[in-house]
């Protein structure tokens, strides 16, 4: 399978959380989407991996993705070593990412800035032709970070406002993370579902207001964006 675009992240659900409704506005464009999730987030203190397995499917399946796997990267212990490089390479060239989308490379969750090293550097090797790997040589053009966790002035913004609803429902599709067990008190729940909606609502509109629309989600690219027609610049300035 080829992929236009493919989302590379640490833990299931972090695409979701800060790229989910840019992955499904693509999809409904037209374009083939992935999810590469590095850990089956294995280290989670709620849900069985097989449970996050599950819900992982039901999301993708809700932002109309066309491809999710796992690399089998040991949750907490994300590493841009060199056999994680070759894998991730190796998968590169199988699916061909026209765009790849990273997390920001400065992160509080140690895994989440690894993940961003170990992706772009897998990115980087998938384009060498000396390396032991099948298929073509290949390199994405487009790198994008996802910089909604980490509050870094973005490059550009993505309106979500239509795609915001579904996003929402593949977040919550999670359960297992965010739903307090029967068993539980809801104390005891790291992250109770409300307050997560909350959290998502407030990050993603006050994201949307950067750009005057209702929801939006942030990134940021190394490269600086390039304009052929300055009369049709979106967003107004004053
Ligand atoms: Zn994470």
């Amino acid at each position: 399978m080829k992929l236009d675009i493919l989302a590379i992240a640490a833990h299931p659900d972090d695409v979701e959380l800060t790229c989910g409704g840019t992955l499904l506005k693509m999809a409904n464009k037209g374009y083939k989407t992935g999810i590469l999730d590095l850990t089956a987030g294995e280290m989670g203190t709620r849900g069985t991996p097989e449970t996050r397995a599950k819900e992982a499917a039901l999301a993708a399946k809700i932002l109309r993705v066309s491809w999710r796997s796992t690399l089998g990267v040991p949750d907490s212990d994300v590493q841009s070593s060199r056999q994680h490089k070759m894998r991730l390479a190796q998968i590169i060239r199988d699916l061909r990412p026209h765009t790849v989308i990273l997390p920001y490379w400065q992160a509080r969750h140690p895994d989440h800035y690894h993940a961003s090293l170990l992706g772009y550097e897998g990115c980087f090797l998938a384009g060498l032709k000396q390396l032991p790997l099948t298929g073509e040589p290949h390199r994405p053009f487009k790198i994008l970070y996802a910089t909604s966790f980490e509050g870094m002035p973005p490059t550009f913004i993505v309106d979500i406002t239509k795609e915001y609803a579904q996003r929402r429902k593949a977040i919550l599709a999670y359960g297992s993370q965010f739903r307090p067990a029967k068993s539980e008190s809801r104390q005891r729940v790291f992250l109770a579902i409300d307050e997560l909606d909350s959290r998502m609502d407030v990050l993603a509109r006050h994201h949307g207001q950067l750009i005057n629309v209702k929801y939006g989600e942030p990134f940021h690219q190394k490269e600086p964006m390039q304009a052929e027609d300055i009369f049709t610049l979106p967003v107004r300035s004053i």
